[in-house]
């Protein structure tokens, strides 16, 4: 499966080194790559070569004050005024360091580097283990990171290339300098999988900075409790990573394989082990294939066990990218005993509760509510036939400006498959076969339903997908309740009452009269990336379609919604529906008591 790897490491970055006491120190290069050597998997042909990243490069992410300080405080390392270095974060754990500035350049060229050679297509993967410094900010060194080199890299290549990125961060601490470095670029996503900065550095990492305009959504975080091990990430991992590739359609995946996150290292509580770093070496590398042609550039971030940890990690990482098998001597005895988690009982049932918490959050905030079915949390269990007996399929017609279109619900997918799908329908994966096989897949779920608007001539121009409320979020457990997940019309089909008219056809049929209908959350910033307009004003829109349809807006304090203005919450609640129902749904818009509940005008939200 792989071909053309190369290694961009060598021992000039040896340099990069605070000192004997410092966890961050010249021996982990050496402690690295002599077992690659050892174990025969490694030789000098298959090294990258690169030189110091060059003032350009570094400037796309850098302030120039910052880095003439690094240059200053390099050749000067115990200044006369060392609050001038402190100004820059160069003191305490990032205390300067002779040759820093020389060092710190050659990080970033070899970033650079790996990345320049996968985007031109030279190689297909490349592994930069003393790399990954993904804390750096623009302006000052933080948390042993002097540059950002990861940053540098994509940035580079991002203006080189038409390229969008995808950087997958799964060091324990949160890849904060990453995610500034492009929290309004659209083109690069970042996800950090990290433990929660409740209790560990940087601190930040929550599931709700999601990033800025034009690049909102593109900022994912998935903060774990301390004490998370393999299965934890995996899960979060799958939950997350895979389907957010498929909906973000990136051409380069960039990764920080940082293995600070093993039970054994000294400055994390999380408790993986190789087992798991294996697995999502295997879950990166195949990601890399599906989505980004293979081109995929992993660095090796941090890791403080140098002893055990640091050189195994890496080992594994190499292998995977390579392709070359460890021989079976230098493996035998790494298979750790499996670990049992460090709480036992009730406190790891509580501990895997509050991930899987965590975990739907994100999926709600940053994945398209089409993806999100056709990568469900868990497979559901099948509702069988006859869940809305009264729910005929029909057809309908709407005459749209660009002409006749053909309304049907409850379409199967058999005739999805028959479909073709409108490239101007873009909350999906990829290509047009994927977004035909998105919305046949939500037919086949057993709590979903698709109504679609095609033309004449069999083309899916919009559609509206009616599911079942995701399990555990707050409405999930009401009876007779249902969802409209998504709703979307092509961009050329816009602005001539589709939407209006889908919606409701798609809700109109007698047993909905039995039912309550909700739709929610910030899922429409996918969409709204193509619209062009601002998110409120989109949202107006969007309120306009639903109360076309019979729905009106709601307050709620439901976090994933409540916690921006722009977001919308509408249901509407059918004629049968008993009162004691109603009155249960009315009771869950708001949790604390004695807040207002339903009914607020929509306008007082700006
Ligand atoms: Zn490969
Ligand atoms: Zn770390």
């Amino acid at each position: 499966m792989s071909w053309a790897c190369a290694l961009a490491a060598d021992e000039r970055l040896a340099a990069y080194d605070f000192g004997p006491d410092h966890p961050f120190q010249a021996g982990r290069l050496e402690a690295g790559l002599s077992l690659l050597r050892a174990a025969g998997v490694l030789d000098d042909a298959d090294l990258l070569a690169f030189g110091p990243a060059a003032d350009a490069d570094l400037e796309l992410v850098h302030d120039r004050a910052y880095l003439a300080a690094l240059a200053r405080f390099s050749s000067d390392p115990a200044p006369a005024d060392p609050t001038g270095a402190a100004r820059f974060g160069l003191v305490g754990d990032n205390r300067p360091f002779p040759g820093m500035e020389a060092a710190a350049r050659l990080v970033a060229g070899a970033t650079v580097a790996s990345l320049d050679a996968v985007a031109a297509g030279d190689l297909v993967h490349v592994f930069a283990p003393v790399a990954g410094l993904h804390h750096a900010r623009r302006d000052r060194a933080v948390g042993f990171c002097l540059v950002n080199d990861i940053a540098v890299a994509i940035a580079r290549c991002t203006r080189a290339w038409p390229l969008r990125v995808l950087y997958v961060d799964l060091d324990a601490h949160h890849g904060d300098g990453v995610q500034a470095a492009f929290y309004d670029d659209p083109r690069v996503c970042t996800v950090s999988l990290h433990e929660t900065g409740r209790y560990l550095f940087p601190g930040s990492g929550e599931v709700h900075e999601l990033g800025r305009p034009p690049g909102t959504g593109r900022s994912v975080n998935v903060p774990l409790e301390p004490g998370t091990g393999d299965d934890g990430v995996l899960a979060a991992f799958d939950a997350v990573v895979e389907p957010l590739a498929a909906a973000f359609r990136p051409d380069l995946l960039v990764t920080q394989n940082g293995c600070d996150g093993h039970a054994d290292d000294p400055l994390s509580d999380l408790a993986m082990s190789l087992r798991g770093f294996r697995a999502l070496a295997r879950r990166l590398h195949r990601l890399a294939h599906r989505h980004c042609q293979g081109r995929w550039v992993a660095t090796g971030g941090g890791g403080y066990d140098l002893g055990r940890v640091v050189p195994r990690a890496w080992a594994l990482l190499w292998s995977e990218l390579s392709g070359r098998r460890l021989p079976s001597r230098t493996t035998s005895g790494w298979r750790e005993p499996r670990r049992r988690g460090r709480r036992a009982g009730a406190g790891a049932r509580e501990l895997e509760e509050r991930n899987q918490r965590t975990v739907r959050a994100v999926r709600r905030l940053v994945l398209p509510p089409a993806v999100r079915v056709v990568y469900p949390l868990a497979r559901r269990r099948a509702g069988g036939p006859g869940r809305l007996p009264g729910w005929e399929p029909r057809a309908g017609g709407y005459l749209a400006p660009g002409g006749p279109l053909v309304l049907r619900d409850r379409c199967p997918a058999s005739l999805l498959r028959r479909l073709e799908v409108d490239p101007g329908i873009h909350a999906f994966v990829r290509a047009p076969e994927q977004q035909r096989e998105v919305l046949a897949r939500i037919a086949e779920e057993p709590t979903g339903e698709v109504v679609v608007a095609h033309t004449p001539e069999g083309v899916v121009v919009g559609y509206v997908a009616v599911l079942d409320p995701e399990p555990g979020t707050r409405f999930s457990s009401l009876p007779g309740l249902l969802e409209v997940g998504a709703i979307e019309v092509a961009s050329g089909w816009r602005r001539g009452g589709v939407a209006g008219a889908l919606l409701r056809f798609a809700v109109e049929p007698d047993p909905f009269e039995d039912l309550i209908l909700i739709a929610s959350g910030l899922a429409w910033h996918w969409d709204l990336d193509q619209s062009g307009l601002p998110a409120v004003a989109y949202r107006r829109v969007l309120r306009r379609v639903f109360e076309f349809a019979g729905f009106e807006s709601l307050r709620t304090d439901e976090p994933e919604i409540a916690y921006h203005p722009a977001n919308l919450f509408v249901a509407r609640i059918g004629s049968r529906v008993p009162p004691a129902r109603r009155a249960l749904f009315t009771s869950r818009l708001v949790r604390a008591t004695g807040g207002p509940t339903a009914g607020t005008p929509p306008d007082a939200v700006p």
